[in-house]
C-alpha cells in the first residue's frame, strides 16, 4: 500500500503532464514547406531548375518561417487553419497577412503544375464551365493572361469560381488571394500564376507575357478539375 502510494504521485503527475502534452501539440504545430511534387527540373525549359529551386526553397520556405514567427506572437491564432487565417485576414497583422498569402499561394501553385505533357486536358465538367464563363478555353487563358500581364508590381492572377458556381478571372496584389476578406472579388482559386519577378526573372529576365504564354504547357489541368469538383461540394 505503502508502496503503491508512493509511485501513484508521479504516475499521475506523468499521466498528467502527456495530456497536457497532447492538448498543447496541436497548438504548438507549425506550418510546413510541402515538398515539390517532382524534381526541380521537371518543369523546364518552361520555368528553369534553378528558379524552381530558389522559388519553393528560399522564398516560399520563408513565407513559412515567417508565419510561424508571426503566429508565434499571437496566442489567439495558434491552431487556427491557413485558410481560418485567410477568411479573417482583415483584423490580422500584415505579417500574417502576407506570409499566410505566401504559403497558401504557393502551396497551390506547385499542386497546379505538372511536367508539359502530364497535365492532361480540363474535365468535361470543367470545360463546361469555362465555356458557360469565357466562351473558351482560349478565350479564358487570354482573359488570364492580360490580368496577370496588367497586375502592376508584384502579384497574382486566379481562375476562381464564385460562390454561384460561376467562374471568373481576377488578380490580386503582393501575396492577397480570393479567400481572403480584403479583395473585390472572392471565391475559390482553382487555378493562381504566380508574377512576382522572383517565379520568372532568371529565365524570362522582363518578358513576362512570354513566360504567361509559356506557363500553359505545365498546367496541370487533372487537378485544376479536381480542385474544381471539389469547389462545388
Ligand atoms: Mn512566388
Amino acid at each position: 500500500m505503502t508502496t503503491s502510494r508512493r509511485f501513484s504521485r508521479p504516475q499521475g503527475l506523468t499521466a498528467l503532464l502527456l495530456i497536457a502534452l497532447a492538448l498543447a501539440a496541436p497548438l504548438a504545430r507549425a506550418f510546413d514547406l510541402p515538398p515539390l511534387p517532382y524534381a526541380h527540373n521537371a518543369l523546364a525549359p518552361v520555368v528553369d531548375e534553378q528558379t524552381m529551386q530558389i522559388h519553393h526553397g528560399k522564398h516560399h520556405k520563408a513565407y513559412v518561417d515567417n508565419l510561424n514567427a508571426a503566429v508565434a506572437k499571437e496566442p489567439a491564432l495558434q491552431g487556427k487553419s491557413l485558410e481560418d487565417l485567410l477568411a479573417g485576414i482583415s483584423k490580422l497583422p500584415p505579417a500574417v497577412r502576407n506570409n499566410a498569402g505566401g504559403h497558401w499561394n504557393h502551396s497551390q501553385f506547385w499542386a497546379v503544375m505538372a511536367p508539359a505533357g502530364d497535365g492532361g486536358a480540363p474535365s468535361a465538367e470543367l470545360l463546361t464551365a469555362i465555356q458557360q464563363s469565357f466562351g473558351s478555353l482560349e478565350a479564358m487563358q487570354e482573359q488570364f493572361n492580360q490580368a496577370a500581364a496588367a497586375r502592376f508590381g508584384s502579384g497574382w492572377a486566379w481562375l476562381i469560381r464564385r460562390l454561384d458556381g460561376s467562374l471568373a478571372i481576377t488578380s490580386t496584389a503582393n501575396q492577397d488571394n480570393p479567400l481572403m476578406d480584403v479583395v473585390t472579388e472572392r471565391g475559390i482559386p482553382l487555378l493562381g500564376n504566380d508574377v512576382w519577378e522572383h517565379a520568372y526573372y532568371l529565365q524570362y529576365q522582363n518578358r513576362r507575357a512570354d513566360y504567361l504564354e509559356a506557363w500553359w504547357q505545365v498546367v496541370d489541368w487533372q487537378a485544376v478539375s479536381s480542385r474544381y469538383a471539389a469547389a462545388g461540394k
